[in-house]
């Protein structure tokens, strides 16, 4: 078992060998601290999901404590993930001076399994009242306690989940790991149909790809968009963009090859499997991609990620961006989020395989997914919805709003036969009737790929692909792991049923893939994600088009989904309108920002510098008509900016009601707009004035980082 609880997912090469986990506390290190009975009763929370034994705290705790101290350790933290995305620490000495003016050292049992930080600094979604701040971080066992270092020591993180004091969740890790057993739980009973009994524990399979843009300190310093915001609300596009293509897997300027060198090592010694480093498509873009894991772990080091890659960039004067859409009129970021689920002895359910019998569990899984998205596409949205994913889905660079699954065309050959019958009810060896003869074997990673779709067949896994890059991986995770829990859960009574009626099995199989694709194929589609004729199509298919956030966060808590959550023990309603209010909130306050910002930098920035060059232009009045007709194509931008920022002046004094959704939709209906017009005045003028006099670094200087 390696340190990231999934057995057969890393081999670290000799290369990184030395460093590969060194500040984590790993299964072997925890073993090897422990005695024989306490690892046993561990192993078995660990490994089985069992109740973790009080008893036996106080002596993890104090492993916990000396490997840490070894390892240069001071401090401890419940590290947690609060409904912001982010992570959240709270640091605790080691050392507790006492009385006599000693110092002793102490990190009990307790102190591991529960700690209280102050949980009204965190949103809520109105599940915790200021006067009820309480909130408990308790230890997830299964994620391994981690060291992080600044230059002045290091840290013990435990992974923890973050509850209200009534047992709500507030935080991102509960819900997915709730969603991990309402996986297994419908996966191992699916199994059982198959005969394979032998199987332990069922588990999702994470490999998150991260796209983000580098750009120099220097200039994100001088951007307060930027800094406040983490995407230009100002900027002309550069006469040069990503229309070369030259950037995708283009060669790596030292300098960013040093970074990512750094960031590599530092996600090595903290256990992360990061794999590829590329250009992205477009310039000043980059990508990290890892191994996958367990799907809980993979969340809590996506998170990692991100944090190293922003701590990193500073070290070597850049700024890391993770927004959507930092740049408009440039590709944006996504967080590709691969998917899939094994067995803990390592079978990939979703392989297609070579041999018939494991087609056919294959098949049943992957028939279960395409119901999961057709069903669930209004979940599948709302959970990668955000004010700056909203920049990049439906723009005709990233996956489309509306929810599609590409398959392939061997794959849709292979259900198309299912369905017409066509593969022939022939049994081959008393095998399942789909042989190899009219199954074909689907070859790893079969051929085509399809940027244009939102979440893609590819070759053993799914890739969800409308996950943004600033977003924490566990609700699209946690909603992904529930409706196809539901979806096996269903195939699975179906077939039962059909059996009990005396139907064979292998008939009753067919029958319900066979029904099943026929009713969800809808959702199947593997032309282009972008084209016109595809939205009219998806219309005339049925399919949900839910293009703006807000829309789908007014699904999220639908008749279907609050059922949908509470019967497989997720969310439950409250939880579920707390995150719902919670999404709200933060639409809400991040386009607030923004207008707030727009509005400053226009009035304390560009007006100022159109007004000292209107003032050369004016001295040079009447010396040629090119002075003269620039004259009036700046005065006139800039009167358009002035009518344009009055008017989002106007508009941010409002604030929609008192309502987090009639606040949003006062920000999507009114503020929005007034922003896109100030910022295209400020652009003209951004292309007329003189570059000396322009207050902040353009496009063309930030993108090329070098
Ligand atoms: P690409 O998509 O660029 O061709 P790969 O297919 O090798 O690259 O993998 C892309 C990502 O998918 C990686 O992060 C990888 O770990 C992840 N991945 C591969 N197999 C699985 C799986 N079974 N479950 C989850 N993620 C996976
Ligand atoms: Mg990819």
């Amino acid at each position: 078992m390696s340190s990231n609880g999934f057995a057969t997912t890393i081999s670290a090469s000799d290369v990184v060998s030395d460093v590969y986990a060194s500040d984590v506390l790993t299964m072997d290190q925890l073993r090897q601290r422990l005695s024989r009975p306490v690892w046993k009763s561990l192993h078995e929370t660990i490994e089985k999901g069992k109740a973790i034994d009080s008893a036996i705290a106080d002596t993890v705790a104090l492993a916990m404590k000396t490997w840490a101290t070894e390892q240069g350790a001071t401090h401890f933290t419940h590290w947690f993930q609060p409904l912001t995305g982010l992570t959240a620490e709270k640091h605790e000495s080691f050392v507790v001076p006492t009385s006599d003016g000693q110092a002793i050292s102490q990190f009990s049992g307790r102190e591991l399994i529960q700690g209280e930080p102050d949980a009204s600094s965190f949103p809520s979604g109105g599940l915790r009242a200021t006067f009820e701040a309480r909130g408990y971080t308790a230890w997830d066992p299964t994620s391994p306690a981690f060291i992080m270092r600044h230059d002045n020591g290091a840290t013990l993180c435990i992974p923890t989940a973050f509850a209200s004091w009534t047992g709500e969740a507030l935080d991102h890790k509960t819900p997915l790991l709730r969603s991990m057993e309402a996986l297994n739980d419908a996966a191992m009973k699916a199994l059982v149909l198959f005969g394979e009994t032998h199987v332990g524990k069922v588990v999702s399979t994470v490999g998150a790809e991260q796209e983000y843009f580098l750009v120099d300190e220097a200039f994100a310093r001088q951007r307060p968009d930027l800094l406040m915001t983490g995407r230009t609300l100002f900027g002309a596009k550069p006469p040069r963009g990503q229309e070369l293509e030259d950037h995708y897997f283009g060669s790596i300027p030292n300098r960013i090859l040093t970074f990512m060198t750094e960031v590599e090592h530092q996600l090595y010694s903290l256990g992360v499997p990061v794999r590829t480093r590329h250009n992205e498509v477009a310039p000043g873009q980059f990508e990290f991609a890892p191994i996958f894991e367990h799907a809980n772990i993979a969340a809590d080091h996506q998170q990692l990620v991100m944090q190293v890659l922003t701590n990193t960039a500073k070290r070597h004067g850049l700024v890391c961006l993770l927004h959507e859409k930092p740049f408009a009129g440039i590709n944006g970021s996504g967080k590709h989020v691969n998917w899939s689920i094994s067995t803990d002895h390592g079978m990939n359910l979703l392989e297609p395989g070579d041999t018939p019998i494991e087609n056919m569990l294959f098949l049943f899984f992957c028939t279960a997914v395409i119901r999961a998205v057709d069903k669930h596409a209004d979940l599948l949205r709302a959970c990668v919805a955000s004010a700056s994913n909203d920049h990049r889905l439906g723009a005709q660079e990233a996956p489309p709003a509306i929810m599609s699954i590409f398959l392939g065309d061997e794959l849709s050959d292979v259900f198309d036969r299912l369905v017409s019958g066509k593969e022939g009810s022939r049994k081959s060896a008393g095998l399942l009737g789909l042989g190899t003869a009219v199954l074909p074997p689907l070859p790893l990673h079969s051929g085509d790929r399809n940027r244009t779709s939102p979440f893609a067949f590819t070759g053993n896994k799914f890739e969800f692909r409308a996950v943004g890059s600033s977003q924490s991986v566990s609700f699209p995770i946690t909603v992904l792991n529930t409706i196809v829990a539901e979806s096996i859960a269903e195939l699975t009574r179906a077939i039962e049923t059909a059996v009990k009626k005396r139907t064979p099995f292998e008939t009753a199989l067919r029958d319900v893939l066979k029904a099943t694709y026929s009713e969800h194929c809808r959702v199947v589609y593997n032309g282009d994600g972008y084209s016109d004729e595809w939205h009219k199509e998806a219309q005339e298919r049925g399919l949900p088009m839910l293009r703006t956030s807000i829309e789908s966060f007014e699904q999220l808590v639908s008749t279907k989904n609050v059922k949908l959550f509470s019967a497989f023990n997720v969310l439950s309603k409250r939880e579920l309108e707390a995150r719902q209010e919670v999404l709200f909130e933060q639409y809400f306050k991040s386009v607030n920002i923004e207008a707030e910002t727009t509005e400053w930098i226009a009035q304390t920035m560009i007006i100022p510098a159109v007004a000292s060059y209107l003032g050369t232009l004016k001295a040079a009045s009447g010396m040629s008509q090119t002075i003269d007709s620039s004259i009036a194509r700046v005065a006139a931008s800039s009167d358009a900016l002035g009518t344009a920022l009055d008017e989002l002046r106007t508009q941010n004094r409002e604030l929609g009601g008192n309502e987090a959704h009639s606040k949003c939709k006062h920000m999507y209906k009114n503020v929005l707009p007034a922003m896109a017009r100030v910022r295209r005045a400020g652009d003209e003028l951004e292309q007329l004035c003189d570059h000396k006099l322009w207050p902040m670094p353009t496009y063309r200087e930030m993108l090329f980082v070098k």
